[in-house]
């Protein structure tokens, strides 16, 4: 059955029992109240609903998405490769790397994402760019420690994100990157560190071809002044990966100044065809 969504993220964002629950009630009348009771009295009033498309969700519920639009995100594939992300066929699982990256030089070691590019999850990842609909993200990150939580062992021990230039962080008011970090972070139960910063500002990689991505990110990361990634293993975060090539960029930083290990994650893995 086909999904409608409605994207209802902006009564998510503003209403007083999402306040509550991101945990942004100090200053107001809703800190004087104790977060159970608060909670209990707003999701009469305010029945949580899915981020996707509106529909209503029991209270109980961990993410704030219901089963058919989770179903619509992941999409059909459930095998991928571990060591670039490409789908990936069921037989060849025990090898832990695909055709297409067998012979590639890759910074990262292993990589987990939640679906492809395309359909409903293409839809979620667009819509998410905008500050109005943080709560999806928000709802992706849960759904994408989830599976980072059964794919890998051992769990590095920092979460960090792929960073955003400031310019694009001023048109945009959110970085979801950064968003999905925090939720990756609250799920396995590990720190989310600001690693790195972009150096200069980059055309989108989306607009890109292949062969011009690798050029456009080149040194447009550096790891962060004062921060020492040295001894220390990393989880990296995006949104989307496509070419890999910007996911690259910032492991290859990470690893050069001391890191010893970088996985990646992202919620949606472009497969060529957008
Ligand atoms: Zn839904
Ligand atoms: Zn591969």
């Amino acid at each position: 059955m086909a999904v409608q969504r409605k994207f209802p993220s902006m009564a998510a964002k503003t209403s007083p029992q999402s306040a509550v629950r991101s945990g942004l009630r100090d200053g107001n009348a809703w800190s004087r109240l104790p977060l159970s009771v608060a909670n209990a009295f707003l999701e009469m009033v305010y029945p949580p609903t899915c981020t996707l498309c509106g529909g209503a969700l029991l209270p109980t519920r961990s993410v704030q998405m219901c089963d058919a639009c989770i179903d619509a995100v992941r999409g059909s594939c459930r095998h991928w490769c571990r060591r670039c992300g490409m789908p990936m066929e069921p037989m060849r699982l025990e090898e832990r790397k695909c055709n297409r990256c067998g012979k590639q030089k890759l910074p990262f070691e292993e990589v987990v994402v939640l679906g492809r590019y395309e359909g409903a999850m293409r839809e979620a990842v667009i819509a998410g760019k905008k500050y109005i609909h943080e709560p999806l993200v928000m709802a992706l990150g849960e759904l994408l420690g989830q599976q980072i939580a059964s794919r890998l062992d051992p769990i590095p021990e920092i979460v960090t994100f792929v960073p955003s230039h400031w310019r694009r962080r001023l048109g945009r008011g959110t970085v979801p990157a950064a968003t999905l970090a925090k939720q990756v972070g609250r799920v396995l139960g590990r720190p989310v560190h600001t690693a790195t910063r972009c150096t200069r500002g980059t055309t989108k990689q989306g607009k890109l071809a292949a062969d011009q991505r690798a050029r456009n990110i080149s040194n447009a990361f550096a790891v962060r002044r004062r921060y020492h990634p040295k001894g220390r293993t990393y989880l990296l975060i995006d949104d989307v990966m496509t070419t890999g090539a910007t996911l690259s960029e910032v492991a290859r930083v990470l690893l050069a100044a001391g890191a010893t290990r970088v996985c990646v994650a992202a919620t949606a893995r472009g497969v060529g065809k957008n």
